[in-house]
This record gives C-alpha cells, structure tokens and sequence, in this order.
C-alpha cells in the first residue's frame, strides 16, 4: 500500500510485528482470529515461529514456560475479549512463578468501547492483577515504545507477566515506512537509555557475612529454587556445593540444577535436613507453602536464614537473619570468591554430612525395595520406576520432563531422577492443574535437541488434550504418558449405601469413564497411540516411542483405587 507522494505504507499489524522481531522475538505462542490474525501472519513472514494453539489457556502455559526456559519473554497472542479472558491463566502463572512472559491481545475498536463493541472489554483492568505491567497502544505511533516497554518490564527484576492491549483501530492506522522505521530505532534507543545498569545490590559485606554464617555453621544447608535456574547459576551452585562440602536440597523445579545423584545432595533426607539445619543459604526459592514458610515445624525455630533473590521485596516479606538482593549467579559467584581467600570443607566423615548420607541411604532403598516390585493392575510405583530407568537410559542429552497431577506428581517428584538444569517442569508455585501439554509444546520448541516426556495423570491431561492436535501438527518430540486411573485422584470409589439426593446416581465428582482410551485420542490426528497395562507393554511402548521422537500418547492403566485423595495434601481438603 502507498500514499499519494508513493510512499510505503506500513500498518499497525506490521508495526508491532516489525518491533516484536527488532526486540529478538522468535517465538510466539496463541489463537488467531479477529482482529490478530494478520500479525500472526506478519510475524511469521518476519521470520518469527508462531505456535498456533486451540485454546489460549494452554498456549498461555506454553508462553509462561518458554520464558522460564530461555529467560527470553514468551509471548502469547490472543483475539480480544473472551481470548484475552483465557490468556489471563497463562499470564497469572508467569506472575506467580516469576518468569518472563508478554500476553498480548488485540481489542475493539476504541470509538466503539463502552457501546457494546464485538467482544468489548476493559482488558487493561481485567489483566492487572495478574500482571506487573501493561501498555495500551492508542495510536500507531506508540506501538514500538509499548513493544519494548512490555518486554522489557517482562524480564526484568523478578521477571512476570505483563500485557500489551492492541485495539483494532490502531492495528488498521498506517505510516510511512521511513517514518515506521524510524519509530522503531527511536524506541529501541530510549529503552536502552531508560534500562537501568544492572545494579549489584548486595554489598561485600553482607556477602562476607554470608560466608562467615556458613563457616561457623555446625549444620549448613544450601537450597535452591526455580530463580536459580532462570538465572543459570548451576555452575557457580556446583562450585560452591563442592568447594564446602555442604549438602544441599533443591525445590521441585530446582532439580537438576545439581543431579539428583550427586553424593551430597539431600533430597531423599528432606525432612532432615530443613527440620535440623542451623544455617540455610536459600537461593532463588520463595520461603513460600513448598518451603513450609520457614517455619517449625518443619523447619528448627533457631535457624539462620541467608535468602538470596533478585527482589527486595521478597527479603522485606521474609525477614531473614541476612539477605542477598541480586542476581543468583552473580551473587553466588562473589560467594565462592569470597571463600576462595579462606576455604573450608566439611569432608565426608563431618557429623553433618554422615548423618544426610545415612539418612538418604536408608530412604532410598526403602523406595527402591518398593519399586522392585512388579504390581499389576499397576499402582503409581512400578510405572514410574519403568519410566525412571527408560528415562536415564537416553543419557545426555536428557529430556525435558513435565509433570502433573496430584499422586502421578508426588510418585513422580521422588521417584524420577533431573541430572541436568531446567529438565522439569510441573504445576508449580500455583499448583496449576492443566499445564501439561502447554509445557511440553513450549519445550520441544524452546529445546529442539531434547525429547519431551510428560507424565501426568489422566486429569491433568484431560485439560487440554485437544492439543495432541498441535503436537502433531507440529510433529514435536514430545511423548506424553497418562497415568489412567480414571479419575481425578482415583475412580469412583464412594460407597454406593452413603450416598443420597436426586444425583445419587450421576457419577462421583471426582472420576472420569472409566478406562478412557486416550490414545486413541492422539491416533486421530495421525500421532501414535500405546495402551498398557502390564510392565512389559509399558517398557516396549516407551522404548518405540522414545526412539521414534514422534508425538505419542501412552496410555497406561492404573488401578483405580491406587492413589490418594489429594496426593500428599490432604491436611488442604
Ligand atoms: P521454587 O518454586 O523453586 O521454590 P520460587 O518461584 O518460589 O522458586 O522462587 C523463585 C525466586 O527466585 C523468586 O523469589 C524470584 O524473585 C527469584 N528470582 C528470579 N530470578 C532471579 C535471579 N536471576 N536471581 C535471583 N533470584 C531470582
């Protein structure tokens, strides 16, 4: 399109994808439609892969998580309105769990708001209390500003959610390409002057507290979260674990920072270890339910607590006896050097350390003496350690495991063994059911080198099954087990005499059609399916479908009466 004088015209759609691709946006996640299928297009004749999902919700997790594992903003791209409204669950859990996500969506025109406009809503308000920031563009010109606003205000700090409104009247309004261009260089230079320098927080003294707190120790404890593996801190963590000898214990998605089979890591000695430490350096990990808040009794009320985060914030909310404000790596990295001047070790043969390795022992060949055994109808236990051993026999490098569900989650957490960083991914923070295939379509695109393997229940997968669809379209490596005991937690199990009211004859609340053959699900689309039910189908569909590092679905039955209510968090029910 020209103007009179014949000069390129360039419209809103274009600009944002231009800015988008200027920023280093390679990746987009979404739903197209009204009025943001044109920047989809646009985007992608940039050079920018665009994902294109069924339901927001789950490219919304897809986006949420491939700003965890790359560091870089996911970005998730919804129609207005309604699309907006089921982007919200992406863009809420970026926030809760601190990655690095840009939900944008277009909106109605803005001459019509307030008059019943085509899928009208207020999204700047209905996305606040999710997000850390939003941007609306009400005129063309101020869309590469807001492109690099969000995005940047994404990853920055504590990374989160934010959102960027495009009403459709803006993305219609067109300039000149000079004009375009230069809107673009203007933006990107003034967020570079406005990018405040990386400020080193933490000062050298607290940093030699730290290392006096840990010297002193008689039971030093190092725990490390989901903030460290977004900061890429595993190697200054190894540096530091072996220089001191001090055992460490890593959060659910801390696995793998430091392998789960390093000698001393704590893992399988948990309630130990948190319950008698008198010195825990956290890094990166909230002080939040998964950590008991820090607090007896599961935790001494004597213990000294050195937190290191990015957020002052979270050191003012947590009060702890010495806080580290400032990036994991970096702040880990002025540790070790610190304790290079004056090293010490505990050594193996440190009370400390015998008694965690005692401990870890004895509890890991409880569990083992548990798995070794082959039950059928299969329980949670003997799956999963046919999955374990599958798992580790890919060796390097090793898959992207995701993982969801109440008891498939629990087994799963102890049972399955990360050796390396950002290789897991489950409900997180929030305890966010329905992120399973979101996560795994994130994965396989942000890790192209690694297969993807989820194991989640059949609830879990049932959220946002329809996207075995995507995984086939996309022909992603990404083999999905379903722990099948029909139900949420488990099949209908309720005693029949106890249960009264017009409904008595509907089906419990908590189960699904009992032996749902979801891997005929996946077979629709072209993708493979497996249903097992006996150790040895189970070991000869994974050894297929792991090879063949195609979209798969196994579908293995669980007895119905195998797991618990609640997984492990009954006390919440
Ligand atoms: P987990 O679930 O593994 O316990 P959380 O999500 O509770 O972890 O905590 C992660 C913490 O890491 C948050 O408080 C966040 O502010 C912090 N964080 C995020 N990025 C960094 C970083 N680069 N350096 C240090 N801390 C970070």
């Amino acid at each position: 399109v020209t103007d009179s004088d014949q000069n390129t015209l360039i419209d809103g759609n274009s600009l944002v994808a231009m800015s988008l691709a200027r920023a280093g946006v390679d990746r987009m996640f979404g739903v197209v439609g009204i009025p943001v299928t044109t920047l989809a297009n646009r985007s992608v004749a940039l050079g920018i892969r665009f994902i294109a999902f069924h339901n927001e919700q789950s490219a919304g997790y897809a986006a949420s998580a491939y700003g965890y594992l790359t560091g870089q903003p996911g970005i998730l791209l919804t129609v207005s309105g309604p699309g907006c409204v089921h982007g919200l669950a992406g863009v809420s859990n970026a926030t809760v769990n601190a990655w690095p996500m840009v939900l944008i969506s277009g909106s109605c025109d803005q001459k019509d708001f307030g008059r019943g406009d085509f899928q009208e809503l207020d999204q700047i308000a209905a996305v606040k209390p999710f997000s850390k920031f939003s941007a609306k563009a009400t005129d063309i010109k101020e869309i590469p500003s807001c492109v690099f606003d969000v995005l940047h205000w994404a990853a920055s700090g504590r990374p989160g959610g934010c959102y960027l409104d495009l009403p459709t009247d803006v993305l219609h309004q067109t300039v000149t390409e000079s004009k375009a261009e230069k809107l673009i260089v203007d933006a990107q230079s003034c967020r570079k002057e406005k990018k405040e320098e990386v400020i080193e927080i933490v000062k050298r003294s607290e940093i030699e507290k730290a290392v006096s707190l840990l010297r002193q120790a008689e039971r030093p404890l190092i725990v490390f979260g989901k903030g460290a593996a977004i900061a890429r801190a595993e190697n200054e963590l190894k540096k530091l674990v072996e220089t001191t000898g001090i055992p460490f214990l890593p959060t659910p998605m801390g696995k793998g920072l430091l392998p789960d089979t390093h000698e001393l890591a704590a893992t399988a000695a948990r309630s130990l270890a948190i319950g008698k430490c008198d010195v825990a350096l956290v890094v990166g990990a909230r002080l939040n339910w998964l950590l008991h808040f820090g607090e007896p009794p599961k935790w001494s009320k004597d213990v000294k607590f050195i937190l290191a985060d990015i957020s002052q914030e979270e050191i003012e909310l947590r009060k702890p006896c010495l806080g580290l404000v400032g990036d994991a790596k970096r702040v880990l990295e002025m540790i070790n050097k610190e304790i290079k001047d004056d090293p010490f070790c505990l050594g193996k043969d440190h009370p400390w350390v015998e008694v965690i390795a005692k401990k870890t022992k004895e509890n890991v060949s409880r569990m083992e003496a548990q798995l070794a055994k082959d039950v059928v109808p299969f329980n949670f236990m003997t799956p999963m350690r046919i999955i374990r051993d599958a798992i580790l026999g890919l060796g390097s490098p090793a898959p992207i495991l995701v993982s969801e569900g109440a008891n498939t989650m629990d087994v799963g957490r102890a049972v399955l063994i990360q050796t390396e960083p950002r290789t897991r991914l489950d409900a997180g923070t929030w305890g966010t059911m329905g992120v399973g295939l979101g996560y795994c379509i994130a994965a396989a695109v942000a890790s192209p080198d690694r297969l993807v393997v989820a194991v989640e229940g059949d609830s879990g997968f049932g959220f946002s099954a329809m996207e075995c669809e995507t995984l086939v379209r996309y022909q992603l490596p990404v083999v999905v087990i379903v722990f099948n005991n029909s139900g949420v937690y488990g099949g209908d199990r309720r005693n029949t005499k106890e249960i009264t009211g017009p409904y008595k004859d509907d089906p419990a609340p908590t189960s699904f059609v009992p032996g749902a053959g979801y891997h005929l699900l996946i077979e629709a689309f072209g993708g493979r399916g497996y249903l097992v039910g006996k150790p040895d189908e189970l070991k000869s569909a994974l050894s297929e479908a792991f090879s063949a590092r195609k979209p798969a679905v196994i579908n293995v039955t669980i007895d119905p009466y195998a797991g618990a209510e609640s997984g492990r968090m009954q006390h919440k029910n």
